[in-house]
């Protein structure tokens, strides 16, 4: 009864058939291999997984409704246990689905087991407050669980993303129904099995496997979902929205981005480099939060750019499992678009500082795509401006303090950004300039950081996950008025 080979939902605690009885293909992204199927979700197993997650809740009455503030504490500490105990299956599921290294996959679980262990401690903090009104009155505050929330999870982090936004919702006392990414969700259909067996009640969390447009439609638009969040490209983000906001509901987007590191010349460049290049060849690149741009002022951006070309020369690319430096990216359709980035650019003239090598061992039918670094890409230019979702990075000069925050605010994108500075006055000056939900000063967060609360602006979207920040949007304020004299 392994998840991989039944291709079935979860809900209720139980393998559910697809109504369709359909299923679609999970590809291995480094041979291109099909090794299962998953249930082709519609409409009909959408609505099951919401009623059984309304019933789980039940306006606090529902089996899980029901769980204090402490059991549920104690529950999410032994899901956190669970993930720790079949941490290498997970870890071995992640890196075939998605095709990242197994390092970086074993990392994912363990920050995956993080975010549960994170919000266990936390479900028994959040709380309302008491607030001072008239004489004669009483007037408190109450943090109440949605009741149902909607999770939509892409194939970038399968473990990652839903550990943060189902941890945090489940911790605050929702029930999930989650609809994963059609490309990479073997992981999480084996965590809600070991759910189960660790005694999260049936219904509390259901998953409904398929295609975006029509299980992922069904959920964003069904009426009886008090809250959607959403992690994916802003066209899909903007369509999820809208299908929500048909019936009021609120919403949490994080969308992606076009996330700048800037390098003074006063910078501790030996420390940088290496941060520079993993920020944006973690994953492949295929990272929300990305360092997909490097501006560097004038003095030293000949040679950041000569010493990134040295560590993209150095830089290996095979199969997940071999566990190299990169792995492939996700599908045919990505493979497509990510060297269609690089052969117009190189088309055009723009100049390839590096590139990474194949490893001999990668299937020819794996999706490869060698990390590249183009120098001196000028603001305007597709690389500098457009998320690519892959190994490719833009370098660029800034002349001074002001031209570094024009350039790195210059994308309709905002989600991090990364400062290497020694100047401490200058540090402080950058942070509140730049435009972005996330700045790190003499480091890089991609993906890190359970307890650091991670979103957007413009285009990157909008909403916190991660921290207690994420708690308090998986709640609506309820304010409860007393007049006693
Ligand atoms: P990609 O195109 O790389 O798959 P998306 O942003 O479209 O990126 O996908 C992120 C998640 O959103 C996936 O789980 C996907 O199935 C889902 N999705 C795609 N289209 C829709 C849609 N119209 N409504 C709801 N969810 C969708
Ligand atoms: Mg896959």
């Amino acid at each position: 009864m392994t998840p991989a080979t039944q291709a079935a939902h979860f809900i209720n605690n139980r393998w559910t058939a697809p109504a369709s009885g359909a299923t679609l293909p999970v590809v291995d992204p480094s041979d291109g291999d099909i090794f299962a199927y998953l249930a082709r979700g519609n409409a009909a197993d959408i609505e099951a997984a919401v009623r059984a997650a309304r019933t789980a809740h039940d306006g606090g009455d529902g089996p899980w409704g029901r769980f204090s503030a402490v059991e549920r504490g104690r529950l999410m500490m032994k899901l956190a246990q669970a993930v720790v105990d079949h941490a290498e299956e997970l870890a071995l599921l992640e890196c075939r689905d998605t095709g990242k290294p197994l390092a970086q996959a074993r990392a994912d679980t363990a920050s995956f087991a993080r975010y549960f262990e994170y919000y266990a401690g936390a479900c028994d903090k959040l709380h309302g407050e008491t607030l001072p009104y008239q004489r004669g009155y009483t007037v408190m505050t109450l943090r109440c669980a949605h009741g149902v929330t909607g999770h939509i999870i892409p194939w970038n982090y399968p473990m990652q993303i839903f550990g943060r936004s189902v941890g945090a919702a489940l911790a605050a006392g929702n029930a999930c129904v989650v609809k994963p990414a059609e490309d990479a969700c073997l992981s999480l259909l084996k965590f809600a099995e070991l759910a189960a067996a660790a005694g999260l009640p049936p219904g509390a969390l259901n998953i409904v496997t398929g295609f975006g447009h029509e299980a992922g439609a069904a959920l964003a638009a069904h009426p009886d979902i008090d809250h959607i969040s959403f992690t994916g490209s802003p066209a899909t983000g903007s369509v999820v929205a809208q299908a929500a906001a048909a019936n009021h509901r609120p919403v949490t987007l994080e969308l992606g981005g076009k996330s700048p590191q800037l390098v003074f010349a006063d910078a501790d460049l030996e420390a940088a480099i290496p941060v520079l290049v993993a920020a944006i060849i973690q994953n492949a690149g295929q990272t929300c939060s990305a360092g997909s741009r490097v501006l560097v002022e004038e003095a030293v951006h000949d040679e950041v750019v000569q010493r990134l070309a040295a560590a993209f020369a150095a830089l290996r690319v095979g199969p997940g499992q071999a566990d190299l430096d990169c792995g492939p990216v996700i599908n045919a359709r990505q493979r497509a678009r990510v060297q269609g980035y690089i052969d117009q650019a190189r088309a055009e003239g723009l100049q390839v500082a590096g590139t990474g090598t194949l490893a001999a061992a990668a299937p020819q039918s794996g999706f490869y795509v060698l990390p590249t670094v183009f120098a001196n890409v000028p603001p305007a230019h597709r690389l500098a401006q457009e998320e690519v979702f892959g190994p490719v990075l833009a370098t660029a000069p800034f002349t001074d303090e002001a031209d570094a925050v024009r350039l790195a605010n210059g994308t309709p994108y905002g989600l991090v950004a990364g400062l290497w500075t020694r100047d401490g006055a200058r540090q402080l000056r950058m942070a509140r300039k730049l435009h972005a939900g996330q700045v790190f000063i003499n480091n890089y967060g991609a993906g890190g950081g359970v307890e650091l609360p991670f979103g957007g602006v413009k285009h990157s979207g909008y909403g916190r996950e991660k921290g207690f920040e994420a708690l308090l949007g998986f709640t609506s304020l309820k304010t409860v008025a007393i007049r006693h004299d």
